[in-house]
């Protein structure tokens, strides 16, 4: 907090008031001295109020995306804060886990761990549960597992020992340093721009000074304290603290519709993104499967039912049928049971991935009891799921002593497998011409946007580690079930939204090509009579050639995690702003190429969420969606607040200047100046950012080099100064022109000045919009703040002790009514030009 505080102190508009009231305070103004004191002060509470809110907020929101652990507490599994996690604990490790603890294992299925982050070895480790030598170094503990590591492969059970500093990596380190967030591309040019403008505002200032003491030959200190205070307005330092809090309120709505920042890079990166590439299942669609098809050798059944109700029936040809009749129909549903991940006891207690859920709810339709077959053919040895194998093995003993062993996954690598099918008396060789014809029954079952998996089996004798090379061309097919996966509801609408602010959408899926394109269809990813790509076609284009295709597809299948990384690169060639989602251990590459990286929050893994610079809470494509138009609606706001801080300095200085050269009186006194500065400018620019969103999704993405200050914003702001500028000095000159005193003249111009303020506040609200087709009080915090700085400016011209230090004369009715109808020109000005605008458009 004292950092922060310090902080508002360190710039040099500050060290340029500091040294103003000190050269007051040696000329004897000793009342100016302490206002500018004052101003100061204020000025550092606010922003220091402000950033530690906003530090406070995106902080907050860090913590809700905070890495998690699953634990086993009270014979339950459960994810709690990996904070939470104590010695003693039972900590449950997969594939992408990110330790979090240090643990000796209890379980480990085929579990690698690579440890490069401890021993700096980027080989991963195969762990396991036997003792090994009581002084062996850290790297040949292979028993244990350590905090920071992560687990690429496989699954199992480790006994906590070790929990923050007490672990091997806690005693290195002593304290894990959080690296300080680089800056954004946004910040960075927010700096150069900031640059730019002290020299442009010093170049005007310095004429300023020279035309008032050197032709106009007014006093030094008068015009010397005009000047310096008229630089301090005219510089936004507002600006950054202003540019936080924008970017805090966006994370906080982002937050709200479920989509979590992590590095506040993603948050500019989202306003200008032209790709989302989305995984399909769980994002594009439900992750809510149903077994529909089931087919074998000799049967094609369809089933009925929804959801994991078990309740449905087996049709073959309209006729119900019982699917335990049938030797091959029975054997797959067996193999669909063992060969899996997943817990289904009830409607309402499930557990594991929705694929395999599916296949515990078709057997319970058949009327299988699940516990007691998953008892009779307890399993003894797997092979986990992984992406790029695209399948999975278990291996179960039988009662009479000799081995099950039962696969699944994607139906082209079981068909490769596979070396036989059940016949009448016996199994048959599977030639090739057959393996066409099983291959052709998948992408039949693909077309109908089925996700089609593939099982087969096989039982031996022998008691041997699980192969999947040993087995090769032994297996026997069993099958293939299709589950149904319907689109989420609303990913229609908001990939028709993302067409219409030119943003592509992609799919980019680890499933079946005919499958990927059959949903794709349905939910307006492709057109009619667009087709799709495979990953086996990427990995043999060159890159030159895939930067030549890439843009031609829309739906990516049968994709591997690396290929993802490619079709990032290649995009990005392209200029364009890539987003793209991953789940898994391998996707953590694709997601640290990506413009922005987005993790899914339900099924995304440790590695990738910590790679990633957006967590989706629900997984949801819509979600990405909102987020893009909450990033959009974020630099939306930046520029109106720019917009308006430029117009006022520029305004000012344009009446100083006007007012030296045409021979007047300076019609502003420096405090007065900063008055304006500090009130009406703190009582808006921060309200400004809080704008609720217009409607940003019906523009194109902004450019990706785009400057902060843009073309429209500088049109916007020579149209606007001017005619601000007119309206002050003319007020000014009318009652001099009256005969009124210079006091009473300047205390007009200074009012005049501030309601001009006020309402180009109002006008700042939006760039394209009629204030009168937008509800005006939507922006609650605005209208505060614009009561806030018509009190503040009440009280300076009608409490006696502020007329003086102010140097101001209470204004009659007939003064006001002046000041609105004049003050209030640019308001009409610029109404009329968006009307203009508007109609040209149209
Ligand atoms: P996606 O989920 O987008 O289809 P994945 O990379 O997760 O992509 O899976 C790739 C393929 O591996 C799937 O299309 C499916 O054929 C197969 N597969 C997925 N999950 C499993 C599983 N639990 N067991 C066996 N095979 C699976
Ligand atoms: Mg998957």
């Amino acid at each position: 907090l004292f950092s922060i505080f310090i902080k508002q102190f360190q710039s040099p508009l500050i060290y340029i008031l500091l040294f103003a009231s000190i050269v007051s305070f040696l000329v004897g103004k000793t009342t100016n001295s302490f206002v500018i004191l004052f101003v100061l002060t204020i000025n550092a509470v606010m922003g220091f109020i402000q950033e530690t809110r906003a530090k406070r907020t995106m902080e907050s929101l860090k913590e809700l995306s905070a890495p998690k652990t699953k634990v086993v507490r009270q014979g339950d599994i459960k994810e709690i804060d990996s904070k939470d996690v104590v010695p003693g604990d039972i900590i449950l490790l997969e594939s992408g886990s990110k330790v979090t603890a240090d643990g000796r294992f209890i379980e480990s299925i085929r579990l690698k761990v690579n440890e490069a982050s401890l021993t700096g070895e980027s080989l991963s480790v195969h762990k396991i549960t036997d003792p090994i030598k009581f002084d062996a170094t850290i790297a040949d503990r292979l028993n244990m597992v350590f905090s920071g590591t992560i687990v690429v492969e496989g699954r199992g059970k480790v006994v906590v020992t070790a929990t923050g500093m007490g672990t091997e990596i806690g005693k290195i380190s002593e304290m894990i340093q959080s690296t300080p967030e680089p800056k954004t591309p946004f910040q960075r040019k927010m700096e150069s721009f900031g640059k730019l403008l002290i020299v442009i505002v010093s170049i005007q200032v310095v004429a300023a000074f020279i035309i008032g003491y050197f032709v106009r030959n007014f006093g030094f200190y008068e015009i010397f304290l005009v000047a310096l205070s008229q630089m301090v307005s005219s510089i936004p330092e507002g600006l950054p603290v202003a540019v936080t809090v924008a970017l805090a309120v966006g994370m906080q709505r982002m937050a709200k519709r479920k989509a979590f920042i992590r590095k506040l890079a993603a948050v500019e990166g989202l306003g200008s993104a032209t790709y989302i590439c989305s995984d399909k299942t769980g994002t594009l669609t439900k992750n809510e499967m149903t077994s529909r098809r089931v087919v074998t050798m000799s049967h094609r059944i369809e089933v009925t039912g929804t959801g994991y109700t078990p309740d449905g029936s087996f049709l073959i040809n309209e006729e119900k049928t019982n699917p335990l009749d049938d030797k091959e129909t029975n054997m797959l549903l067996n193999v669909s049971v063992l060969c899996n991940d997943a817990g289904f006891k009830s409607k309402t207690d499930i557990s594991g991935d929705p694929t395999e859920i599916a296949y515990l709810v078709l057997a319970s339709k058949a009327g299988m009891d699940l516990e007691k077959l998953k008892d009779a053919f307890p399993r003894t040895d797997e092979i986990p799921f992984e992406p790029h194998l695209q399948m999975m093995m278990t291996k179960h003993k039988k009662s009479d002593g000799g081995f099950l062993i039962c696969v699944k996954g994607a139906p082209e690598k079981i068909i490769d497998i596979c070396g036989y099918f059940p016949g009448d008396g016996g199994a048959k060789e599977l030639t090739n011409p057959v393996k066409m014809e099983l291959l052709r029954k998948s992408e039949l079952m693909a077309k109908d946007s089925l996700r089609v998996l593939g099982f087969c089996y096989l039982e031996h004798g022998e008691d041997k580690k699980l192969e999947i090379d040993s087995v090769r061309n032994k297996l026997i097919f069993a099958g293939f079930i299709g589950n149904m996966d319907p689109p989420r509801e609303g990913v229609k609408e908001a990939i028709r939204l993302c067409e219409k602010a030119g943003i592509k959408t992609i799919m980019v899926t680890g499933d079946h090509l005919a499958t990927a394109e059959s949903i794709a269809r349905e939910i307006g990813i492709l057109k009619e009579a667009e087709e799709g790509i495979t990953g086996d076609l990427l990995n043999v284009m060159s890159d030159d050639e895939l930067q030549g295709t890439v843009k031609n597809f829309s739906v990516f299948a049968r994709i591997e995690p690396k290929n993802k990384q490619q079709i990032i690169i290649a995009l990005q060639k392209q200029n364009e702003v890539v987003a793209m989602t991953g789940d898994g251990v391998n996707d953590a590459p694709a997601l640290v190429a990506a413009d922005i990286g987005i993790a899914m929050g339900i099924t995304g893994t440790d590695v990738a969420k910590e790679s990633s610079s957006m967590v989706i809470a629900d997984d949801n494509f819509a979600t990405i969606v909102n987020a893009v138009e909450e990033g959009r609606g974020i630099t939306t706001n930046i520029r109106k607040t720019i917009l308006y801080l430029l117009c006022s300095g520029n305004t000012e200085i344009l009446v100083l200047l006007t007012a030296l050269i045409a021979g007047l009186n300076i019609p502003l006194l420096a405090i007065q100046i900063l008055w304006i500065n500090l009130i009406t400018d703190g009582c808006l620019t921060i309200n400004l950012v809080m704008e609720p969103k217009e409607n940003v999704m019906d523009r194109p993405p902004d450019k990706k080099n785009e400057p902060i200050v843009t073309k429209h914003l500088l049109r916007l702001l020579f149209f606007r100064a001017p005619i601000m500028a007119a309206g002050i000095i003319g007020m000014f000159v009318y009652e001099i022109l009256k005969g009124q005193p210079l006091g009473y003249a300047r205390t007009v111009a200074f009012t005049t000045l501030a309601f001009t303020q006020w309402i180009n506040g109002i006008n700042c609200r939006s760039e394209h919009i009629s204030i009168f087709r937008m509800p005006f009080f939507s922006n609650r915090y605005l209208i505060l703040g614009l009561i806030a700085a018509a009190m503040f400016q009440l009280m300076v011209l009608y409490v006696p002790f502020f007329q003086n230090i102010f140097e101001t004369i209470p204004l009659k009715i007939s003064d006001w009514l002046r000041i609105i109808a004049v003050g209030s020109t640019v308001f009409w000005a610029e109404e009329l030009r968006k009307f203009i605008v508007h109609r040209k458009k149209l």
